[in-house]
């Protein structure tokens, strides 16, 4: 028996389940302070006896196993989770095997696996949300490097019309902070779900998510480019990016069929907790080896 552990910045979601995919219990809560949201989640996992943990965490995290704060969850804005011994506190409850990775990385392990891209060995997964994420699987493993990529900060061209200084706290105008829900609710006064009927505001929205699109299949030309979160939830936002991306593209490259090609999450809003439980999955297979 494997649990998963996902934990977001509103909430945290575990299930207990298998590396099919299959969850025998699912739960959630909300995502508090680690001396409140952990020890329910220690209490969920201890009816079971499990073999192996897997965490899709919410960021930066240090997934560094040489690093002295391996397992960690570093710099958050959340303060309550700053230094937080993540990996640690469950090893030491439950004296198993943990995985440790980011949500977006469980995200595209899960859809690589059992998703939308299952069956190929790329692709990425991205959601916009309450931040903007990615997590790429390349030549069938998880993409690392010295840390985690971080591609929700890259930059991109400002619309000429568009006047929002943006919301990213480190760099004001990068993606996510023109194009993360909390961005669109600044610049248009309104939540996101309220805004459906304004079609402007999801063609700006695509015109940012294309950019970053291109940018991302230009290096690492991904099989598939799977985009969940809250704002995705806006159909309009897809049918913008495809419009966009060829525009930008202009047949530099071949791009494959877009409907296709950027598509909703195989496995909907499961795609996270599953992809934990393959982190689990992993990390009870490296300690057999
Ligand atoms: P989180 O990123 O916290 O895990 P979500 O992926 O649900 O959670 O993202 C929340 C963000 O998505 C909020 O900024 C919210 O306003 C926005 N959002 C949620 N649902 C919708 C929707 N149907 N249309 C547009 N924006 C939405
Ligand atoms: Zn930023």
């Amino acid at each position: 028996m494997l649990g998963a552990i996902e934990a977001g910045g509103t909430k945290f979601v575990c299930a207990v389940g298998d590396e099919t995919g299959n969850i025998v219990e699912q739960t959630q809560f909300p995502t508090t302070v680690p001396n409140e949201t952990i020890p329910q989640v220690m209490e969920f996992f201890k009816k079971y006896q499990l073999d192996a943990i897997g965490i899709g965490s919410f960021g930066p995290i240090d997934v560094n196993r040489d690093s002295l704060t391996y397992g960690y969850i570093t710099s958050t804005p959340k303060t309550a989770w700053k230094n937080y011994p993540f990996v640690q506190a469950l090893k030491e409850a439950f004296d198993v095997p943990v995985g440790f990775n980011t949500d977006v990385n469980a995200a595209a392990l899960g859809e690589a696996a059992l998703g939308a891209a299952k069956g190929l060995d790329s692709c990425l997964y991205i959601t916009v949300g309450t931040g903007i994420g990615a997590g790429a699987v390349v030549q069938g493993k998880l993409l690392q490097g010295l840390s985690h990529p971080e591609m929700g900060h890259i930059l991109v061209r400002r619309h000429p019309d568009d006047q929002y200084q943006g919301k990213c706290p480190y760099h004001h105008d990068c993606l996510e902070g023109l194009a993360a829900g909390p961005a669109i609710e600044e610049r248009w006064g309104e939540k996101g779900v309220n805004l459906a009927e304004r079609a402007e505001v999801w063609d700006l929205e695509g015109y940012y998510l294309a950019q970053a699109l291109m940018q991302y299949m230009l290096i690492l030309s991904p099989k598939k480019i799977i985009l969940g979160g809250g704002v995705m939830h806006q159909e309009q936002v897809f049918t913008a990016i495809r419009k966009y991306l060829p525009e930008l593209v202009n047949d530099y490259i071949a791009l494959p069929e877009l409907s296709d090609y950027i598509v909703s999450p195989g496995l909907g809003d499961k795609a996270g907790i599953t992809g934990s439980l393959l982190l689990a999955h992993q990390a009870r297979q490296e300690e057999i080896r």
